[in-house]
């Protein structure tokens, strides 16, 4: 899905998120494991604000579980009403956290509703993530059955509606779609690279640039093995050539295609081919 977030559009996402919050009492904010701070709305502190809210990393099956885990301790902080747990929404592993952890959070509220003679009701949860984190995916392995995703259309005026999860839980069918991070080029580059954002938006190169930069320094043993290079060259350009012939990402004349190149990375990363991986680390941020 691409959608063109001009400020009008991003003022009505925002909207149409807090009005949704008046319904819930929980918020499962959903990222990417391999990229759990460019994946994230930057206002997403502000627009939550006072809900209880569960980050959940998914598509944690293509992350690096070291990293994942570092993540993990990064986010769970003691004493605060967000938290975090790694998912798979595609496989469906970790889901079965999502309730209990729930319960644990809003446990006060729901004490307290029952001692004012409130009757137990279900817990009542809002996804919200960017376009492509899962979100449809989660909702769909959620209520074991595929939720027409009809979304947020101007002029349709579309009842909210409840998807049960088990007894304890319902989830709202619509999510919250909120924007990504623009104003950082590399946040682009990380979501381009992970297939998060069309290819067209940015050059193929300048993402396959920043790719190989990112794997010479995080991965180079993987990036080593992957294209059988003996040293990783320190000049771009080398490093295409090197991949580009090795590969025969050539043109009429025998001249590296830099462009096929480009493809044949990205395309290899997505699909997992140089393993799993995170582009994003806590330590990166301090
Ligand atoms: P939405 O735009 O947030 O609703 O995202 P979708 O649910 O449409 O998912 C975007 C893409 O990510 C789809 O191709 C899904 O199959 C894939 N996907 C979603 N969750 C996972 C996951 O946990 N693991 C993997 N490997 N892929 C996932």
């Amino acid at each position: 899905m691409t959608i063109q977030w001009f400020p009008g559009h991003m003022a009505k996402a925002r909207r149409q998120v807090t009005e949704k919050l008046k319904l819930i009492d929980i918020v499962y904010e959903l990222v990417d494991a391999r990229i759990p701070v460019s994946s994230r709305n930057p206002m997403i502190d502000e627009i939550v604000s006072n809900k209880p809210r569960i980050i959940l990393l998914n598509k944690a099956d293509m992350a690096d579980a070291k990293v994942t885990r570092e993540w993990l301790d990064y986010f769970n902080l003691e004493g605060t009403t967000t938290k975090a747990i790694a998912i798979d929404s595609q496989s469906g592993k970790g889901l079965q956290q999502i309730g209990s952890l729930s319960k644990e959070l809003l446990k006060g509220k729901f004490d307290k509703m029952q001692s004012r003679g409130i009757r137990p009701r279900a817990i009542r949860a809002l996804i919200v993530g960017i376009p492509n984190v899962g979100k449809s995916t989660l909702i769909n392995r959620l209520a074991k059955k595929n939720i027409a995703q009809t979304g947020d259309r101007p002029g349709v005026t579309k009842a909210q509606q409840w998807v049960k999860v088990g007894k304890e839980l319902e989830l709202l069918d619509t999510p919250g779609i909120l924007w990504p991070k623009f104003e950082d080029q590399d946040v682009g580059y990380r979501l381009a690279t992970t297939g998060a954002i069309k290819d067209t938006i940015i050059n193929l190169q300048d993402i396959a640039v920043f790719a190989l930069r990112f794997l010479s320094e995080a991965y180079p043993e993987r990036l080593k093995d992957r294209y059988g290079l003996e040293e990783i060259p320190e000049d771009i350009v080398d490093l295409f050539d090197a991949i580009g012939s090795r590969r025969g990402c050539k043109m009429s004349g025998g001249l590296i295609d830099y462009d096929k190149t480009a493809e044949l990375v990205i395309r290899e990363i997505r699909q997992e081919k140089l393993g799993k991986l995170s582009l994003e680390r806590p330590e990166t941020l301090i």
